[in-house]
């Protein structure tokens, strides 16, 4: 490398630095207005039981409808509202949100289910979070063993008193606590040992290997008999295939959630008398 190779490098690699960030104050700084403009919107993913197929929960997904972007899915938004704060009260209205809808579903006399809320470590970490959960429950009406929170697996890192009394009394209002994204993260088996949650969530990375290659099988057979060992049921995120949802069976996974069975719709989009009819999802 010259002199003249290296500064031009850096100009280069500096004004691609400078345009992500201005992309990320841009989306920043609308974000701020994003939900007095009604532009966050919840999808809804069901999750099957196993081996019958009967719908038991949906996870709520976000998307930022943009006016000039279109759909923007989470992975676009939900970091960059980490690093601003405006995580929590996106995560606020996420949660109202889902447990309303929830609420109505059961009050047009579907039979109950549980919905999934994906919950940032950032909220987590707010002091008020498990009195913020509390009142978002009696504001909807939804009884709390109707909703189940998904953390991911990264924040489990920290094994901190204050997070493990959150988590208690998180379960002490009712409701269920899962491991998101199972096995891509940090989870120490001694956290798993410490503190029992409900369900684990295979990432769908293992999902997919499970056509691919000998080790997919392995990885996600043992996370099944892991789990159950613990007393946990387990999830399998990603089904897209027969074959996935053959081998999950015969491993006696207990819920599959994925494109094969349905993708994540606006909530009026669902068809509930279908998905709740077994033998014709
Ligand atoms: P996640 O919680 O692991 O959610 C599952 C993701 O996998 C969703 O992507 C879903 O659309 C996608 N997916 C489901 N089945 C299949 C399949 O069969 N094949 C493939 N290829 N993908 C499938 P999405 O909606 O883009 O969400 C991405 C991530 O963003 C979520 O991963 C979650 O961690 C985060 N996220 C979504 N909504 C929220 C939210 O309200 N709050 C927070 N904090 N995070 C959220
Ligand atoms: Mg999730
Ligand atoms: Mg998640
Ligand atoms: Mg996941």
């Amino acid at each position: 490398y010259t002199k003249k190779h290296k500064t031009h490098n850096y100009a280069v690699y500096s004004e691609e630095l400078d345009q992500r960030s201005a992309y990320k104050l841009s989306i920043e700084r609308e974000l701020k207005t994003a939900i007095a403009k009604q532009q966050l919107v919840l999808y809804y993913q069901p999750i099957v039981a196993l081996p019958n197929t009967k719908l038991s929960a949906m996870e709520a997904l976000i998307r930022w409808n943009h006016p000039d972007l279109g759909m923007v899915p989470p992975d676009h938004f939900i970091p960059v509202s980490e690093e601003s704060g405006q995580i929590v009260a996106i995560g606020r209205w996420v949660l109202y949100t889902a447990c309303l809808q929830n609420k109505a579903w059961q009050d047009q006399g579907h039979p109950p289910i549980k919905i999934c809320v994906n919950i940032s470590t950032i909220q987590l970490h707010q002091p008020n979070f498990v009195q913020t959960v509390k009142s978002v429950l009696e504001e909807t009406g939804l009884d709390a063993k109707w909703l189940e929170l998904e953390v991911t697996e990264s924040i489990l890192l920290e094994e901190t008193d204050s997070l493990k009394q959150s988590l208690c009394a998180l379960k002490e209002l009712g409701i269920s606590l899962s491991i998101d994204d199972f096995g891509t993260g940090y989870t120490s088996l001694s956290y798993l040992r410490q503190f029992s949650f409900d369900r684990i969530k295979i990432d769908r990375s293992f999902i997919e290997d499970i056509n691919n290659e000998l080790k997919g099988k392995a990885i996600t057979s043992t996370i099944i008999s892991l789990a159950h060992r613990l007393g946990m049921a387990v999830v399998a995120e990603g089904i897209e295939d027969e074959a996935q949802l053959a081998f999950l069976q015969s491993e006696r996974c207990n819920e599959g959630q994925g494109y094969y069975f349905s993708r994540p719709l606006p909530a009026e989009l669902h068809d509930l008398p279908r998905l709740f009819n077994p033998s014709r999802i």
